[in-house]
Order: C-alpha cells, then sequence, then structure tokens
C-alpha cells in the first residue's frame, strides 16, 4: 500500500484542488525521529488540508500519537504525548517570509515539491524535550555541575520565541 503522506506532492496543486490527506506513519519512516525515540514502531495520526487564503497556499493538520523516549536519568522508558495542530503557509524561497499571515507559520518549498512526513519530522523534532526526563523520576539527577547544564538548557527551551509564539497561537 502506498502511503501518500510519504509522496512527493506539489503543494500549489494540492491547494487548488483542496486536496485533504490522512492516515498514519509509523516511526520508522521519519528518519530524523529514529534516533531521539525509542519505541520505532510507534505510530503517529496524521492529518492534512491544503487549501488557499487569498493568495496564501495553506496547510492546516494535526499530528497526534504517543512517542517512547528515553529518560536522562534513569534511562527507563517514558511516555511522550504528541498532539500537535499544524497551520502552516507555503512560501518559495525565504525572502517572502513577510508575506506569511500572523496565524500560520512559514512552510519554505522550493521546486513545488513537499513530502508531507518531512513536515512531520519538522514538527515533532520541534516539540521534543532536548533532555527527556520523567516529571518525577526515581533516579533524580544529583546536583552536581552536570546536572545544573541540564537545567540551563531546559529553561533556554522555555524561552525559545518560536514555541513561545506557537503556544500563544493555540
Ligand atoms: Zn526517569
Amino acid at each position: 500500500m502506498s502511503n501518500s503522506l510519504l509522496a512527493e506532492i506539489d503543494p500549489f496543486v494540492c491547494a487548488e484542488q483542496k486536496r485533504y490527506f490522512s492516515g498514519q506513519l509509523s516511526i520508522k519512516e521519519l528518519p530524523r525521529l529514529l534516533e531521539d525515540v525509542l519505541a520505532s514502531e510507534a505510530l503517529l495520526d496524521i492529518e492534512f488540508q491544503f487549501f488557499k487564503e487569498q493568495k496564501n497556499i495553506i496547510i492546516t493538520g494535526r499530528i497526534s500519537g504517543e512517542l517512547m523516549l528515553q529518560c536522562a536519568a534513569c534511562l527507563e522508558p517514558m511516555s511522550f504525548p504528541v498532539d500537535i495542530q499544524v497551520g502552516l503557509a507555503v512560501i518559495r524561497d525565504q525572502s517572502l517570509m513577510d508575506y506569511v499571515p500572523d496565524s500560520y507559520e512559514p512552510c519554505v518549498v522550493e521546486d513545488r515539491c513537499l513530502q508531507l512526513s518531512s513536515i512531520v519530522e519538522d514538527e515533532v523534532l520541534l516539540t521534543l524535550p532536548i533532555i527527556a526526563k520523567h516529571d518525577r523520576c526515581i533516579n533524580d539527577l544529583p546536583h552536581t555541575s552536570a546536572s545544573k547544564d541540564f537545567v540551563v538548557e531546559e529553561l533556554e527551551v522555555k524561552e525559545n520565541p518560536f514555541e513561545v509564539l506557537k503556544n500563544l497561537k493555540h
């Protein structure tokens, strides 16, 4: 069975035709995620809708499922639920960034060629913690200089301006 989420599509044609894609992707089909997750048989549920809004090519969608990450403190698996609302405006190159409507994030597509699975990889990678750790871990990190480094990194993630913008939009 061919998976249209892995096919190369033309977002401009898809928007004209108001194409809707739905299906599942296995982590095995998302190479950029593979090294960050434990159970590679995990499946993500995917929906994407293409349409035009004024002159903009818009892709909205949802990525949901559950990934298994490895806790950095106890090295045991931890469940990481994923539920991402996608709202993208397609542009042909970075110079058109100013034309992206406020309510969408830019998605640069050169050569009219886009793989939906690569959007899934980008979006999920943005939500993954740099250091995965149980909320209440049985094996809390000792207070060494190394653990301070972890804390600093976690704070930086929380203050990432893109993440803040993303949260505001929801
Ligand atoms: Zn743990």
